[in-house]
C-alpha cells in the first residue's frame, strides 16, 4: 500500500485523538493493554508501518516511526510504546528477512493480522540487555531449543510473536555475539509471569517470560551468526531508541499542553488577571516550549541522518533518547508546578504523565548507559564494553 508519510500521520492522528484518547484513562487506571487502539491501528493498515513496500507494508523509516510514536504518545505513552515495540520487532525481522520470514511474518504483519514485539531484557543482565544469557541450543539442523528468562516484555501475552535475543548458537561464541529468533506465541514451554502492574506505563503489559526448552524452527533465526553487532547498531538501537524517543517527546508535549491550558483559563477573582498575563510564568512556559522543541529537532535530525544512510546517525540517535528522558521528566515536573494544586489532585492527567515519564530514564538503554556509550564513541573506544 502506498501512502505518503503526511497522510499516514494524519490517519494516526485521527486514531490517536479518538480511540487512543478514548481508552487512555482506562488503560492507565486498570493497567489494561490498549487493545482497541492497537487493533484499530492494525485494521487501518498501520501494522505494516515499517514493513517494506514490496512485502505489502508502508515502508516507513525512522522519521516516520518517531512521529507516529510522538502522536500516539501524546495521548497515551503506553499506546505509543506498544505500537513502537511492534515496529521495532518488525524492523528486526525485516532487516534480513528470508523468503520464509517475509511470507510467514512480514506479510501478515502488513495485513494487520500479526502483532510482534521485542524481548531483550533479562533479570540477570538488566540494563546491559546486549549480553543475553538465554541459551539457544541446536537440537537438529532444523530446530533450536530456547532456555532462559526475559523480563519487561512490552506487549507480553498479547503479541503473536516475540523477537527474542539469545546467546550465540556457536558454543565458542563470545558474550556479545548474541542471536535473535522469532518465537511464535503459544509455543510450548513459554510461561508468562503475573500481569504488569507498574507505577506508570500501566498499559504496556510488560511481563516476564520463562522459556523452558522452547522448540523454535531454525528458519526463525534472524540473520546469520556474526551479524550481531550489525543488528545492534543498525537495527535494534536505532529503532528501539527512536520508538522511545518519539513516545516520550509526545508525553512532554502533552504535559506542556496541560500547563498552557491551565494558564490560559485560570483567572483570579481578586485581580481579574489570568495566569497567562504573568510575565514570570510566560517566561517559564516559553522555556518549556524551547526545551521540547530543541529535543524534537534533535530527534528528527537523528532520524533523517539514519534514513539517508549517514553512518554517524547513531550518535544523534543515542543522544536523542538520553535528552528526551531529561526533557519529559523536567517538563512534567514544571508543568505540575505551573498547574498548581489542581494538577496535584488525584487522577489528574499530569499525575499519569508524571508516573509514565519516570520510565524514560530507566528503560534500556538507560540514560546513564547512553551517555557512557557516547563518551566511549567520542574517545574512539568500542561503544559496548567487552
Ligand atoms: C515500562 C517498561 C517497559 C519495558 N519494555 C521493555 C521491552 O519491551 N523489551 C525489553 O527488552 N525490555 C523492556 N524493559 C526493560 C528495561 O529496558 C529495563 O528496565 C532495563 O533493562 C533496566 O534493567 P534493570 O531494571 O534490571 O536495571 P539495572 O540493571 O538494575 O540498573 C539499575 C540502574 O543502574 C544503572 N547502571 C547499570 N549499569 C550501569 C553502567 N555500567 N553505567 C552506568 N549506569 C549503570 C542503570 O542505568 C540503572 O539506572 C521495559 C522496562 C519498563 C520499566
Amino acid at each position: 500500500m502506498l501512502m505518503n508519510l503526511d497522510k499516514t500521520l494524519d490517519l494516526i492522528r485521527q486514531i490517536a485523538e479518538s480511540t487512543v484518547r478514548g481508552e487512555a484513562d482506562a488503560v492507565d487506571k486498570e493497567a489494561r493493554w490498549p487493545e482497541q487502539s492497537m487493533r484499530q491501528l492494525q485494521q487501518e493498515g498501520l501494522g505494516g508501518f515499517v514493513v517494506p513496500l514490496e512485502n505489502g507494508g508502508l515502508g516507513q523509516g525512522l522519521l516516520g516511526l518517531a512521529q507516529a510514536c510522538e502522536i500516539l504518545g501524546e495521548e497515551s505513552a503506553s499506546a505509543g510504546l506498544c505500537f513502537g515495540m511492534h515496529c521495532v520487532g518488525t524492523a528486526m525481522i525485516a532487516a534480513k528477512a528470508t523468503a520464509y520470514q517475509k511470507k510467514h511474518f512480514l506479510e501478515p504483519i502488513a495485513a494487520g493480522e500479526h502483532l510482534t514485539t521485542l524481548a531483550l531484557s533479562e533479570p540477570g543482565t538488566g540494563a546491559h540487555f546486549y549480553f543475553p544469557q538465554t541459551q539457544l541450543l541446536s537440537v537438529s539442523k532444523d530446530e533450536f531449543m530456547l532456555r532462559g528468562e526475559k523480563t519487561f516484555v512490552t506487549n507480553g501475552g498479547q503479541a503473536d510473536s516475540y523477537v527474542i535475543s539469545t546467546m550465540g548458537v556457536d558454543p565458542e561464541a563470545m558474550q556479545h555475539e548474541f542471536s535473535c529468533v522469532v518465537v511464535e506465541a503459544g509455543s510450548q514451554g513459554m510461561n508468562w509471569g503475573k500481569d504488569w502492574d507498574g507505577i506508570g506505563m500501566r498499559g504496556n503489559s510488560s511481563r516476564s517470560l520463562a522459556l523452558k526448552d522452547v522448540r523454535v524452527p531454525a528458519r526463525n533465526l534472524l540473520g546469520e551468526q556474526g551479524d550481531q553487532l550489525w543488528y545492534m547498531f543498525q537495527v535494534v538501537a536505532p529503532y528501539f531508541l527512536t520508538a522511545m524517543s518519539g513516545t516520550y517527546l509526545g508525553l512532554a508535549q502533552a504535559a506542556f499542553n496541560q500547563a498552557r491550558e491551565h494558564m490560559m483559563h485560570r483567572t483570579y477573582r481578586h485581580s481579574g488577571m489570568s495566569l497567562s498575563q504573568n510575565q514570570l510564568l510566560q517566561h517559564r512556559l516559553g522555556t518549556l516550549w524551547a526545551k521540547i522543541e530543541r529535543t524534537r529537532q534533535l530527534i528528527y535530525h537523528a532520524c533523517r541522518q539514519y534514513d539517508s544512510g549517514d553512518a554517524s546517525a547513531i550518535l544523534s540517535i543515542i543522544s536523542s533518547k538520553a535528552e528526551v528522558a531529561h526533557c519529559c521528566v523536567e517538563v512534567v515536573n514544571e508543568a505540575m508546578t505551573l498547574s498548581g494544586g489542581i494538577a496535584y489532585r488525584d487522577n489528574s492527567r499530569l499525575e499519569t504523565l508524571l508516573r509514565d515519564a519516570r520510565a524514560a530514564h530507566i528503560m534500556a538503554p538507560t540514560t546513564d548507559v547512553l551517555y557512557t556509550w557516547l563518551g566511549r564513541a567520542l574517545l574512539e573506544q568500542p561503544i559496548l564494553e567487552s
